[in-house]
């Protein structure tokens, strides 16, 4: 383990050709490096994790190589390719905007511009997120960007086009780096898998490539981490325990149930889905994203727009022939009203239910009153309407409902397969006086009787199945909540709880990735971070994180506490530059040395 290297920079492509998904634009480098015509200024557009920065190296190792092929790649034999792929080479400068954006930062990186290389042809600046640079830095930039000198060449990078200043993108050859598809993303873990004697599972690494989201880096990482979980053998279900992904079987299980109107089966499934720890929101933008996968699916033509393995693809194919047009139209404008109505909510999980009820009962005819089966999904309708309309009650009532849920789920379950059929005797035997409050006091317009069944089958969905309550108290009681232990665990755990943080948190969780916290005075984890900002939106989910902790370590005493750091103190220096930058601020005269020494900043 001591020489370990991630994944992301063991196979980071030496070559053009190795690039991984952006064969168009590789082809249109290396003919450049061929014909030997190239720009002063290259622009790299595209989202994190595409390859931008590593193209950006190559070509400058291409360009500046002593024997390019007849293809227009570099040799990787020669002095100057030796020295670029060992990090050394004089002839490349790399400054990352997004933390250097002040006009010093650029004006030391122009002072160099205008020294010609002592060995190979040009000297290559990468400005990477080139449109965080201050409007200061952005016009002493340009000065040079306008008339460069003959050895210099500037590539640019940036995930955000539309930042850039008209005056750059002018003097730029603009290449737009695509989004990574999900199948070259897989086939490229398999080669790192083979490669690494990892076992896989395809589907598992189809979980990685989903969850990466269009970006190698992302992928390469998330498949280290749960490489290293699953211990050398990656497994599907292992990948979504870790990845704390819902299996897609779920979704294409609930659209068949829905299609054939299986209302208390739906409720069932998706208890259990929320006892395994999933949040029901979650669950209704998933199912949206499959219907959407399934009407994808649904046309020959929009089918290329399915980002999925091959194997998944059969399923959403098939699937998209039992679905008629209507069913997906109407079901995916039912999951968007509940994702608009899902934040204001105070019952949440009554919201989704309703949500799911409604979607079950779209294929179901609405004219056949005479059998009394159509008039179910009419009536919930309505109860649904004022049931939204009373979100805003008193919560104690709400808690009522959520009780008599929970009293009710020990009852034996009686699945009907045919919810909705009326049985008119059911409701009125038992009407449930928690619920009979929320619906008196805040629409007094609805009666009991008239809900009838359909009422019944409402509560009955959320019922759980006698073995489902006993795995949930069998899950809270009988796991031991307070397992040890260790430093190494805790921390393989928090990576976990970082990689697992939802999308809208992405930045928080990559910052949060390299704070490592520590046992202080076991149980208690202490996190030290090194700025206030950071801290305060820490101390906002620190409740969840506690809980994460407690769960994932199995240990109910855990606490945390976050502490804000004593700067000079922890903050460490992590690479030889940010070494030398702290010398250098505690004591000047080294600047002064690198400067009369002419020394340049690797
Ligand atoms: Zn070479």
């Amino acid at each position: 383990m001591d020489n370990y290297i991630v994944s992301a920079r063991k196979y980071r492509p030496m070559t053009f050709s190795s690039v991984v998904g952006q064969e168009a634009l590789t082809t249109t480098l290396k003919n450049a490096v061929k014909s030997g015509k190239l720009a002063h200024a290259y622009l790299f557009c595209g989202p994190r994790g595409v390859g931008k920065t590593t193209c950006a190296r190559i070509f400058a190792k291409t360009i500046n190589c002593e024997h390019i092929t007849a293809d227009g790649e570099a040799c990787n034999e020669c002095g100057s390719c030796k020295s670029f792929n060992d990090g050394r080479s004089m002839n490349i400068f790399e400054l990352d905007a997004a933390s250097n954006n002040s006009v010093e930062n650029i004006k030391t990186l122009m002072e160099q511009t205008q020294i010609p290389p002592q060995t190979g042809r040009y000297k290559v600046f990468i400005i990477d997120e080139v449109h965080m640079l201050s409007t200061a830095a952005f016009n002493a930039f340009l000065k040079t960007l306008e008339e460069p000198p003959a050895h210099v060449i500037f590539i640019l990078a940036t995930t955000e086009k539309h930042k850039i200043l008209p005056t750059i993108l002018s003097r730029c050859q603009i290449y737009d780096f695509e989004r990574m598809t999900v199948p070259k993303i897989i086939d490229h873990l398999k080669m790192v898998a083979e490669r690494e004697n990892i076992a896989y599972e395809e589907e598992a690494l189809s979980v990685i490539a989903e969850k990466a989201d269009g970006g190698m880096r992302d992928a390469l990482s998330i498949f280290d981490q749960v490489a290293s979980y699953c211990q050398g053998n990656i497994t599907f279900q292992k990948v979504l325990e870790d990845l704390n992904v819902l299996a897609a079987d779920n979704y294409f299980r609930i659209v068949d149930l829905a299609l054939e109107n299986k209302v208390s089966d739906i409720m069932v499934l998706l208890n259990s889905i929320i006892a395994k720890g999933f949040d029901a929101g979650h669950l209704i933008n998933g199912l949206a994203s499959h219907v959407r996968n399934v009407m994808m699916a649904n046309d020959p033509q929009t089918l290329p727009l399915l980002e999925v393995s091959q194997q998944q693809r059969q399923k959403y194919q098939e699937q998209a022939q039992k679905c008629p047009k209507r069913f997906l139209y109407r079901a995916l404008k039912i999951m968007n009203e509940c994702d608009v109505n899902y934040r204001q909510s105070s019952n949440k999980r009554l919201l989704v239910e309703l949500t799911l009820i409604r979607v079950a009962q779209i294929t179901q005819p609405a004219d056949d009153d005479a059998d009394g089966a159509g008039r179910s999904p009419k009536r919930l309708k309505i109860l649904f309407k004022n049931i939204k309309k009373s979100q805003p009650k008193p919560a104690q009532q709400v808690a009522g409902v959520e009780k008599k849920e929970t009293v009710a789920a020990t009852a034996t379950p009686t699945v009907a397969t045919q919810p909705s059929t009326p049985q008119p005797t059911d409701a009125p035997q038992r009407p449930s006086k928690e619920i009979a409050s929320v619906t008196k006091s805040s629409t007094p317009r609805i009666k009991l009787k008239n809900i009838g069944t359909t009422f019944s089958s409402l509560r009955q969905g959320p019922k759980q199945p006698a073995y489902l309550v006993a795995q949930q108290a069998g899950t809270k009681t009988a796991a031991d909540s307070n397992k040890e232990f260790t430093e190494e665990q805790l921390s393989i755990q928090w990576t976990l709880m970082c990689n697992r943080m939802p999308q809208h948190l992405v930045g928080l969780a990559s910052r949060l990735k390299n704070i490592m916290p520590h046992i202080v005075d076991y149980p208690n984890i202490e996190v030290v971070i090194d700025n206030e900002i950071l801290l305060s939106q820490v101390n906002d989910i620190k409740g969840n994180i506690e809980a994460t902790m407690k769960k994932t370590l199995g240990n109910d005493q855990i606490t945390l506490s976050l502490k804000l750091a004593d700067i000079d103190s922890s903050r460490k220096a992590y690479t030889k530059r940010e070494l030398f930058d702290e010398l250098r601020r505690k004591n000047p005269a080294i600047e002064k040395l690198r400067l009369k020494l002419g020394l340049e900043l690797a």
